[in-house]
């Protein structure tokens, strides 16, 4: 295959209607959820290998206010919370994926929510981009690995790296989960 050709940047191909149609459907490949018992409980593995910089999915929930997610979290006490604040080319994006089926998904629990957290290595890191999305256009996480990912590995992020700081404390009280 002629390299110059076939390279398309990532930007464009984030933006392709096959991506946007995976957004809606919440149809991504080569996913599946794990059950590691407590207390991580439910993970996502790799059922295919992804290359370094593919999309793996992207973290779906309810979008709300800056405040209003500030509001939600304070609401959570000893619960794990599902509401993050991504932020990228200047914008914040809060996104509330605290309960689950949503109700535009009710026979799923999509994969974005159930990946876990580590500091020390991560494999995917979440990217946001402005996608034209049926309801709008609007900025939309998206998560590409950072290496070359194998078959039944664990697809697992940062949670601290693109939140604001007031989820740093948490996902510090999340070290344990690090592997
Ligand atoms: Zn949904």
């Amino acid at each position: 295959m002629d390299v110059v050709t076939s390279w398309v940047p990532v930007k464009d191909h984030i933006k392709s209607p096959d991506i946007i149609r995976r957004i809606q459907e919440q149809s991504w490949k080569g996913l599946c959820l794990k059950d590691f018992g407590p207390p991580k409980n439910k993970g996502v593995i790799a059922t295919m290998p992804f290359s370094k910089g593919e999309v793996v999915c992207d973290y779906h929930g309810e979008y709300v206010t800056q405040e209003e997610g500030n509001r939600r979290m304070e609401q959570l006490f000893d619960e794990a919370c599902y509401v993050f604040f991504f932020a990228g080319c200047g914008e914040k994006v809060c996104i509330d994926a605290q309960h689950s089926p949503c109700q535009c998904h009710p026979h799923q629990d999509t994969f974005g929510r159930r990946m876990n957290h580590s500091r020390r290595s991560p494999n995917v890191k979440p990217h946001v981009f402005k996608l034209p999305l049926p309801e709008g256009t609007r900025w939309h996480p998206i998560f590409l690995t950072l290496k070359d990912i194998q078959v039944n590995e664990e697809l697992l992020w940062d949670y601290g790296v693109l939140c604001d700081e007031g989820f740093g404390g948490e996902a510090a009280a999340l070290d344990w989960l690090a592997s």
